[in-house]
């Protein structure tokens, strides 16, 4: 590294940033209006969170990166939810619910200048039931002469409520302190097969493409009986299913199974309870109804699962119904509408008479092997020394920016850093990547490079 230019501890560094695991998830819960979303768009530091949150406008986003005090970390946003046919409370409790489940710790909004309703109650109950941590926000004291109100929130059994003006700014340091105290550094137990348990499989798709039917074709009829039993409770749960001789965790399995007809909100509810199995997944299995054109929100739904850097299938229900024409069709569809995930394993099934099921296992199997696989920082450098040899750079401005050696800083999925002579233009570093996956494979995996470049 130092006859390149680089400085050995930047290196170091570089290479530790890069190879950060899966990041911890801070959930924010709350009543409507108290001011989740508000508070959300200030830990993120940006704008963009709160879209109008006018009834019936779907928010697909609830997942987003902050950074706080140099720690990185997930804000699951669960702003976006209105009142819908269950009834305030029961709506407030089921987004409660999944963003709690799928997070490492919680911040539990309240309204100071309201204070504790009934609602409120309902949401304290779910979180000792969770047993997560919680840090108590009382928000909108927007000056000192609130904060006698923030102090009738001891009331709730949570401990110290942390006065905030969510819109001002006023306390929320102070309060994202105590969040990075609560926020373990790596996601607790996430990743199974680290602890030696089963592999942990989300199974995810817009309404109707066949999750359910897919679930009880590879669970068995018997099971589906008595889960859907259980399935009375609202409690997500993660289903334990053998297949092709191994056992294996399907989570979240409550909310595929759970037929619940919401209006309002609706589209919401689904990415929210997306995004919490992905979180508690390693593979993603995206299902897409193969008689129907690709929408934006398959697509939607695959980025959510490569955005959060987990390994994923592609499978295309309904192939009983497809006729060469449909076939056809949905080939060329695949190609422009999913053409950027190409890597994913893929296969055809139906979930009605049961066609290629013994395929997904294999096709499961190649995508965690592509998102743990490690290529030695030997064969990494032999690769690029060859590849830039015959491929450079373009020369921009008198000068030829160099690749100069590069490292795999970590796995699942995997992430490189490259360190360079110069700025590496966005068509060169996905010229890298392609060649990567033809040189190593990385089948069914999404890959991250990042490029350092020397002063
Ligand atoms: P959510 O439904 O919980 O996501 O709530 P929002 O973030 O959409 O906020 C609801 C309303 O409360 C909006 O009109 C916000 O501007 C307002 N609000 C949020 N935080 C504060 C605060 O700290 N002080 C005051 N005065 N108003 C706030
Ligand atoms: P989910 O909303 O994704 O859980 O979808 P469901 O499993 O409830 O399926 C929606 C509809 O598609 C139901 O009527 C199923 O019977 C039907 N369906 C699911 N899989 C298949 C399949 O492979 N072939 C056919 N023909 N119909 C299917």
């Amino acid at each position: 590294a130092a006859e390149e230019g680089f400085d050995l501890e930047d290196v170091e560094g570089a290479i530790e940033e890069a190879g950060h695991g899966p990041l911890p998830v801070l959930a924010v819960v709350g009543r409507p209006n108290v001011g989740k979303s508000t508070l959300v768009n200030r830990i993120i530091g940006r704008r963009e969170a709160v879209v109008e949150d006018k009834p019936g406008v779907t928010r697909d986003r609830v997942t987003y990166e902050a950074e706080w005090a140099g720690r990185r970390f997930k804000v699951v946003d669960t702003g976006g939810w209105e009142q819908d046919v269950l009834g305030i409370d029961a709506s407030v409790a089921a987004q409660a619910e999944y963003a709690i489940e799928a997070a490492d710790a919680v911040v539990f909004v309240v309204d100071a200048k309201v204070g504790a309703t009934d609602t409120d109650e309902a949401v304290v109950r779910l979180l000792r039931k969770a047993g997560k941590p919680v840090v108590l926000c009382a928000n909108k004291v927007d000056g000192p002469s609130g904060e006698a109100d923030a102090s009738y929130l001891w009331s709730l059994g949570l401990g110290e409520p942390h006065p905030v003006s969510a819109l001002h700014g006023r306390g929320t340091g102070d309060m994202l302190d105590k969040v990075l105290e609560a926020l373990p550094e790596a996601p607790a137990q996430r990743f199974g097969a680290a602890l030696g348990g089963p592999r942990r499989i989300a199974l995810i798709g817009r309404p109707n493409v066949g999750k359910s039917s897919l679930l009880n074709k590879v669970a068995g009829e018997e099971r589906v009986v008595v889960n859907e039993l259980a399935g009375t409770t609202r409690d997500p749960v993660d289903e334990i299913i053998e297949l092709g001789g191994k056992t294996w965790k399907f989570v979240d399995t409550a909310g595929i199974r759970k037929r619940v007809h919401l209006q309002q909100g609706a589209d919401y509810y689904a990415s929210l309870r997306t995004a919490a199995a992905v979180e508690k997944a390693e593979v993603a299995v995206v299902l897409i109804d193969g008689s129907e054109s690709i929408s934006v929100q398959d697509q939607r739904i695959v980025t959510m699962a490569v955005e959060a850097g987990r390994a994923l299938v592609l499978a295309y229900n309904k192939w009983d119904t497809l006729d060469e024409e449909r076939r056809y069709y949905l080939e060329r569809e695949i190609e422009t509408e999913l053409g950027q995930v190409a890597w994913a394993p893929r296969v055809n099934v139906s979930a009605l008479t049961g066609r290629h099921m013994e395929k997904l296992v294999p096709a499961i199997e190649t995508a965690l092997a592509g998102w743990e696989t490690r290529v030695p920082t030997g064969r990494l450098n032999a690769f690029l020394g060859e590849l830039v040899a015959a491929h450079p750079h373009p020369v921009r401005g008198g000068k030829q920016p160099r690749i100069l050696f590069g490292t795999q800083a970590g796995t699942k999925p995997p992430r490189f850093v490259l360190f360079a002579s110069g700025f590496i233009e966005a068509g060169y570093r996905r010229f890298i990547e392609r060649r990567l996956r033809e040189e190593f494979g990385f089948e069914g995996t999404p890959i991250h490079i990042s490029v350092r470049v020397r002063e």
